[in-house]
């Protein structure tokens, strides 16, 4: 395969392949559970063990999530999807072979639209398919190529995934990352999918170094020149972090092989996380070497009709594109209030009970900051919406002030987990009524003549001492300004 001569520039291109753990309540092909399990190999049948006789049977609500992600990616969803049989021997594949989707699979031609330093990028998708996971390999006393021996946990096999094959349009880390952040959102709004649980996103990922002039202006790259470069497959990477340090450390070795005149070796090769590093674990097997052929114990799945029947809730974009129209809101504020599917929906909740800005304000800046400052998300509160409702409502009403809703009631909920009316009670937080304001503002002015000569003289500061004077008698709980005017208009 050719090879870049020269030591000029150098650029990147990286296409992935994203492993999406789905959100099924059992196994794709058996019934098993998908809960995460204490024990090793407690959640296994004859089916996800692979022993003689045992028959899979398609999960329904794995197909339903893969044509709600295919619906999602605007990918094409064929009449008939049918599932195939990649064959190769290794210990996490008790069957030597893991049903997957070949030449039909689930969701063709799709695209993802992302946002890269504020400019849109579209990334094609190759194809999307479903299949399940083989077991997890847990290697002891060392990494992958220096343990001392492995252990091997099946609870793993037969979760639904989708892989998600990119074309190779990343020409750099930074896309790459937008992407993956893209995705998870989307994912996460089709409620299919939950970043929480652990390695529910995998990524491999394929980068190869080409000449920088052979990219266009907008980033295109002859197809041949992709076909033509030799590439390697970096795999196990597991999270976002890890892919872009994968991916830095990977281009560079690249680059210096090339720079040093030696050549890429077209192989896979293992992110090796602990230690920072990829390390070469075979060459790259093609697709001949997996015999691919029909899985004949599952018949066609016809997935026509599905694609009518399954509906999917609006998208992000979408979301923060009506957000802004809907409720005035800033690009910055839609942005942060649809940074979750719970979080929009809570937002718009507020914002049908109370003016939509005081929502904005509530749930986008006070709630997601003070969150954020505990490490704690949305679903960490999603008992308490009730809750947060009512603070809104205590300031919408004039009930509290909002420095004390901010700084007292809300990081008290959050903190000691009492609702707002009750630390509205204890710290005597609530604002005091008209009368009870206009009683203790004749009582500053009756006991402070000195001062009220003063301010009668145009001193400013003798009217400051009175606000404070009446702020005391009412426990803080008053307005300063509303105090200030109520002086200015007893004193004339
Ligand atoms: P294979 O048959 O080797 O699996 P595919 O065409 O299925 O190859 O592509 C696998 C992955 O490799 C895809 O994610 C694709 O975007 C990526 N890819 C293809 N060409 C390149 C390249 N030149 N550099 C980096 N990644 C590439
Ligand atoms: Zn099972
Ligand atoms: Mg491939």
């Amino acid at each position: 395969m050719a090879q870049v001569q020269e030591t000029g520039d150098l650029a990147v291109v990286i296409g992935l392949e994203v492993h999406v753990q789905l959100e099924t309540e059992t196994k794709i092909f058996c019934g098993c559970s998908t809960e995460s399990a204490e024990e090793p190999n407690t959640h296994t049948c004859p089916v996800c063990l692979g022993l003689p006789g045992a028959l899979p049977v398609v999960n329904e609500g794995a197909v339903e999530a893969a044509v709600k992600v295919a619906k999602a990616l605007d990918g094409t969803i064929p009449e008939t999807t049918e599932f195939h049989r990649k064959n190769y021997y290794y210990p996490d594949l008790p069957k030597n072979f893991q049903i997957t989707q070949y030449d039909s699979p689930i969701c063709q031609d799709a695209e993802l639209d992302c946002a890269v330093e504020g400019e849109r990028r579209t990334v094609g998708i190759e194809r999307a398919h479903l299949e399940e996971d083989p077991g997890s390999l847990k290697h002891q006393g060392g990494s992958i190529d220096t343990a001392e021996y492995t252990l091997v946990d099946y609870n793993r096999a037969g979760m639904p995934l989708m892989e998600i094959v990119t074309k190779p349009d990343f020409r750099g880390a930074d896309e790459v990352r937008a992407f993956l952040a893209k995705l998870e959102e989307v994912l996460e709004y089709l409620g299919v999918f939950d970043a929480s649980r652990d390695g529910s996103l995998r990524i491999d990922a394929n980068l190869s170094v080409v000449d920088s002039e052979e990219v266009g202006e907008d980033g295109a790259i002859d197809d041949a020149v992709l076909a033509d470069a030799n590439r390697t497959e970096v795999k196990n990477i597991s999270s976002h972090k890890g892919a872009e340090k994968a991916l830095a450390y990977e281009a560079q070795r690249q680059k210096n092989a090339i720079q040093r005149g030696r050549v890429v070796e077209q192989e896979t090769r293992h992110w090796d996380e602990a230690r920072g590093i990829t390390v070469s674990m075979r060459s790259k097997e093609e697709e001949k070497d997996y015999r691919y052929f029909r899985e004949a114990d599952l018949p066609p799945l016809q997935v026509a009709d599905w694609k009518e029947q399954i509906e999917i809730p609006e998208l992000p974009d979408a979301r923060r594109e009506r957000f802004q129209s809907e409720y005035g809101l800033s690009e910055e504020a839609a942005d942060k209030l649809t940074s979750t599917k719970q979080v929009a929906d809570f937002y718009e909740d507020v914002a049908e009970t109370f003016d939509p800005d005081l929502a904005a304000t509530w749930v986008a800046d006070e709630l997601l900051g003070e969150l954020n400052y505990r490490d704690m998300v949305i679903t960490d509160v999603e008992d308490r919406f009730d809750e947060i409702e009512r603070l809104v409502e205590l300031v919408a009403e004039d009930k509290i002030t909002t420095k004390n809703a901010r700084e007292t009631v809300l990081r008290s909920m959050l903190d000691d987990g009492l609702d707002p009316d009750t630390i509205v009670e204890e710290e005597g937080l609530g604002k005091t009524s008209g009368d009870e304001i206009a009683d203790a503002v004749a009582a500053a002015i009756d006991e402070n003549p000195d001062a009220v000569e003063d301010v009668h003289n145009g001193e400013d500061g003798a009217l400051n001492f009175l606000v404070g004077q009446v702020m005391q008698k009412t426990g803080g709980s008053a307005d300063p300004g509303d105090v200030n005017q109520l002086l200015r208009d007893e004193l004339g």
